[in-house]
């Protein structure tokens, strides 16, 4: 755990967060600040800092688990489509340093996100 990391905290229920799904390599919860609704996270237990940093062992394991958690997400939240996004460095909108893909549900023109 990297000590001042609010993911790994996160992961270890320091700071509390709605959880979509866990198992022993990767975390899912919802985004606190969702653009859709249903808007979810999905990390590596392990921490590393971005996408350049990840040992592919990591980005397999977390990777190999979207398709599970988004067709979670399609059932419980009935979207019409799906964007699955990752930012990496500022300048790309990265705003938390532990790697994370965003799972965002879409409901049609009306739902906020372009
Ligand atoms: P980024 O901008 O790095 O791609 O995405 C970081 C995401 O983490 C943002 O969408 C932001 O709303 C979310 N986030 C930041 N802090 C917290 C938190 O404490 N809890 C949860 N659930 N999400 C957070
Ligand atoms: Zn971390």
């Amino acid at each position: 755990m990297a000590e001042e990391c609010i993911f790994c905290k996160i992961i270890d229920g320091e700071i509390p967060s709605a959880k979509v799904y866990e198992d022993e390599d990767v975390y899912a919860f919802l985004d606190i600040s969702q653009v859709t609704k249903g808007h979810t996270l999905v990390i590596p237990k392990q921490h590393c800092q971005d996408i350049y940093h990840t040992h592919p062992e990591t980005a397999e394991k977390l990777f190999a688990r979207v398709p599970k958690i988004a067709n979670a997400i399609k059932q419980t939240y009935e979207p019409i489509g799906l964007n699955v996004l990752n930012n990496n460095e500022e300048p790309a909108g990265q705003s938390v340093f532990h790697l994370h893909i965003h799972l965002i549900p879409r409901y049609g023109k009306e739902d906020g996100f372009d």
